[in-house]
């Protein structure tokens, strides 16, 4: 994915960016992981090592030359000559991120490969990952194994019994390929308790690969008023609320508010989630887009379902956690098992895969004014609302479901609302 935004910044503001955001979604303890940026000069900086990794300043980062001296207040992280052999090895490769994420590691301890087919996209944005056998932490054994992996044109390795280590052409990208693997095996894991997750084939991994929705003529003149501009930055902030509640990820979510008559405003399609910013979003108006701009590939399958509902004023696309547990089983969400899910969401259905590719009116035709959202197999949630608050809030209480679900299942047999129980909300609610 293209994104400039990490190009101005010093390698140790980098660094900081995103050991902040590896912490802060759980993806790291506070003594573990480490990650490195290698810059124009040869000079490869690396954060330091057993440094609290919540509180790090970029004071804290420290650099090795190229000719080997270390310069900064501390000791380098234990693991760069790891680091280093991947650089020297794949001159493509220029940040490294390594951690310990709890999906990732569990996979790591049972050796198991995590299936990059269950979910379009994780292969373009992981590659198959490699697998490095384990050595002690720190050792040269350890440099090497991890090492040969990246010689053998792997972008990211699962290191047995540690963590993963990826590569990637800059944090960000790094960053991206960590995050979505970690959310694979998330993924995984959730669903093996409530089932057995399905695999797409090839041929419909491919067909999903090619499909291309019609690109949108321009618009010759763009207006911005207050009312538009304001939506722009409403939408950025329930983007980062999104992200941070794990409902979407870097690389995979799509929001879109309505503005006026079928006119839309819609995330791009490009550029890390929680990074855009009001200027990255897009207006449609009359069937045109903002120009020089993408719009989010998922933008007819929202604008066919504003031209249809004229009570919905947003539709949001996302990857929850749990509920993609549900997709990828292909299982359903029992609703009838809480008041506030059935009241919120009525029966959720799910969609077969094959209408991600031009099957929007399918996807469609399973909305109504009773049952906002839809889980759309191997692919995506999607929730509607008659404004943005409202349908984040329905995609939360999903999700929250969709996790008392799963944590239900591992403690026995459920006692779902009877009949009469319904039809009591049902009178009460609506
Ligand atoms: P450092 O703090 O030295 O980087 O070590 C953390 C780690 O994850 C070791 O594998
Ligand atoms: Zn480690």
């Amino acid at each position: 994915m293209v994104d400039n935004s990490l190009k101005m910044m010093h390698p140790k503001d980098q660094i900081i960016m995103i050991i902040d955001r590896i912490y802060k979604k759980g993806f790291t303890t506070t003594s573990g992981g480490n990650l490195s940026v290698m810059d124009e000069n040869g000079d490869m900086w690396v954060t330091p090592s057993g440094v609290d990794k919540g509180s790090l300043r970029s004071s804290d980062i420290m650099c090795v030359k190229s000719g080997g001296e270390i310069t900064g207040d501390h000791k380098p992280s234990m693991e760069y000559p790891f680091h280093k052999a991947i650089y020297e090895n794949r001159p493509d490769i220029r940040a490294v991120v390594h951690a310990h994420p709890p999906a990732l590691v569990a996979f790591s301890i049972v050796r198991e490969m995590p299936d990059t087919n269950l979910i379009p996209g994780i292969k373009e944005v992981c590659g198959v990952p490699g697998y490095a056998k384990y050595h002690l932490p720190g050792s040269e054994n350890l440099g090497t194994s991890i090492s040969e992996q990246f010689k053998a044109g792997f972008y990211s390795v699962i290191m047995e019994n540690h963590g993963a280590v990826v590569g990637g052409s800059d944090l960000l990208d790094a960053y991206e390929r960590f995050e979505t693997l970690e959310f694979l095996c998330r993924s995984i894991v959730n669903s093996r308790i409530i089932g057995e997750p399905s695999s797409l084939s090839e041929k419909q991994l491919l067909a999903y690969k090619k499909y291309r929705v019609p690109s949108l003529p321009e618009m010759e003149t763009v207006f911005y008023p207050p009312k538009e501009k304001e939506i722009r930055k409403e939408i950025c902030k329930f983007l980062q609320r999104a992200y941070h509640q794990n409902l979407i990820m870097s690389s995979f979510g799509s929001v879109s508010v309505r503005w006026e008559d079928d006119d839309f405003l819609i995330t791009p399609g490009q550029g890390a989630r929680w990074n855009i910013t009001p200027e990255d979003i897009v207006q449609i108006k009359r069937g045109e887009c903002e120009p020089q701009k993408i719009a989010c590939k998922s933008y007819l399958l929202h604008q066919k379902i504003y031209e249809r509902f004229p009570h919905i004023n947003c539709v949001i696309l996302a990857r929850p956690d749990n509920l993609m547990a549900y997709s990828i089983s292909h299982k359903t969400l029992d609703v009838r098992t809480i008041p506030e899910s059935w009241i919120f969401l009525q029966d959720m259905e799910n969609v077969p895969f094959d209408s991600c590719i031009n099957g929007e009116d399918i996807i469609v035709s399973k909305i109504s004014k009773e049952k906002p959202g839809v889980i759309v197999e191997n692919d995506s949630v999607l929730m509607t609302g008659s404004s943005l608050l409202k349908a984040f809030d329905r995609l939360e209480v999903a999700e929250f479901s969709a996790k008392s679900l799963i944590m239900g299942t591992s403690l026995g047999r459920f006692e779902p609302m009877n009949n009469t129980q319904i039809e009591e909300l049902r009178k009460a609610f609506f």
